[in-house]
């Protein structure tokens, strides 16, 4: 290594402007090629480092964190580096042509992605691959690969649908704060059911848009998919669990439920908003656990609906859809409200309940606007106490 450093030394140590041209065209050459050796030599000792786990020592959980940290280098260089390092253990032609100065490490990089892409097919066409980008420019070689690629998909997809099938999978699970992440792979029958069903939902919305709605598209979708999901628990064949319909369940104290306070819990992702149990019991099943202690319940009653189904009837013929001002929501996607709650006294009457669709019912619930009854009729308000106009009065 001192040899290196004092090879270096002495390149350094020329004075260039006073070299012939041709003379600093083959130096820059005879440079170009070895900073080239020296990269891979730099990489095999990195694969080395890699396969010993010696960044473990400090703390560092992969060689890519060891060398950012250590060296200063961009996480996704370092990534890079590592990932290029270790394929180059796997590639004998790519390597012996790197050693004959056949190769630049942009080819290199080009060659490492198409293995990426399929490592076994590309065992079978390395060599072939190599010799492309022997002769060819950096541009013509990326081309190559590229219909290399799409060949070799086209093979797997004749042969194996099965195998892209058997992809699939779908995760959710609970995160910080209640959240529930989602992600996954739907195969492509799968994939086109969900995509239509949520641009169902998107386009049923984008008919009935309020102005002040400022959700992102992403957010969209993710309302959309809970509107799906929801619409499917709503439907009465579903089949039944553990001898219930599933449903979504809300544990809450009666304090909770009058709204002064105190703990409401959903049975999968755990602690929620008062409010948004409260506007959950709006319209639900109730079924009333008296408890000895913190966690001893004395007497269970049975199960009731909130809004006996006959009464819930009639509040969907009398209002048809959501009766927020300009929302004409069908009434598959509303709840009836009580407006006054059940929990506080509020008659589980017609005249008490009014259908708002769910977006408009958090609103409700979440008192970005009021909503009174005045003279027998619902009155919708803004903060500042301003009328909402109905412009379509049912
Ligand atoms: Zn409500
Ligand atoms: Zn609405």
């Amino acid at each position: 290594m001192s040899e290196l450093r004092s090879a270096i030394e002495g390149l350094r140590s020329e004075v260039l402007a006073e070299l012939p041209d041709a003379w600093i065209e083959e130096d820059f050459a005879e440079l170009q090629r070895a900073a080239e050796l020296l990269e891979v030599e730099r990489l095999r000792r990195l694969a080395e480092i890699d396969r010993r786990a010696t960044f473990q020592r400090d703390g560092h959980l992969s060689a890519a964190s060891w060398l950012a940290s250590t060296f200063k280098v961009a996480w996704g260089t370092a990534r890079e580096q590592v990932r290029i390092a270790k394929a180059l253990e796997d590639m004998p032609e790519t390597r012996r042509a790197l050693d004959e100065g056949d190769l630049s490490m942009s080819a290199v990089r080009v060659l490492v992605a198409a293995r990426d892409a399929d490592r076994d097919a590309f065992q079978g066409s390395e060599s072939a691959l190599v010799d492309a980008a022997r002769i060819h420019s950096m541009q013509d070689l990326q081309r190559v690969a590229a219909y290399w690629r799409q060949a070799v998909e086209r093979e797997h997809a004749l042969d194996s649908d099965d195998k892209v099938r058997a992809q699939r999978r779908l995760h959710a699970s609970v995160t910080f704060l209640g959240m529930v992440r989602v992600d996954g792979h739907l195969d492509p029958e799968t994939g086109e059911t969900l995509l239509t069903a949520l641009s169902a939902v998107l386009d049923a919305e984008s008919r009935s848009r309020d102005e002040d709605d400022n959700r992102t598209p992403a957010q969209r979708r993710a309302d959309a998919l809970g509107e799906i999901c929801r619409q499917w628990l709503d439907l009465a064949d579903r089949p039944s669990v553990g001898g219930e319909k599933p449903h979504v369940t809300v544990t809450m104290s009666v304090d909770a439920l009058r709204g002064d306070g105190g703990a409401a819990e959903l049975d999968h992702v755990g602690p929620v908003g008062s409010e948004t149990a409260r506007r959950l019991a709006c319209d639900a099943s109730i079924r009333r656990v008296v408890m000895a202690g913190p966690s001893e319940p004395l007497d269970v009653g049975r199960q009731t609906p909130v809004i006996p189904s006959g009464m819930r009837r009639a509040v969907i013929i009398r209002d048809r859809h959501c009766r927020f001002p300009g929302c004409d929501r069908p009434h598959t996607w509303c709840n009836p409200h009580h407006i006054v709650h059940w929990a506080q006294g509020g008659p589980t009457a017609a005249q008490n309940l009014l259908l708002l669709c769910r977006r408009h019912h958090t609103m409700i619930h979440e008192r970005r606007f009021r909503l009174d009854l005045l003279d027998g009729r619902p009155v919708f308000r803004r903060h500042d106490g301003s009328v909402l106009e109905d412009r379509a009065p049912p």
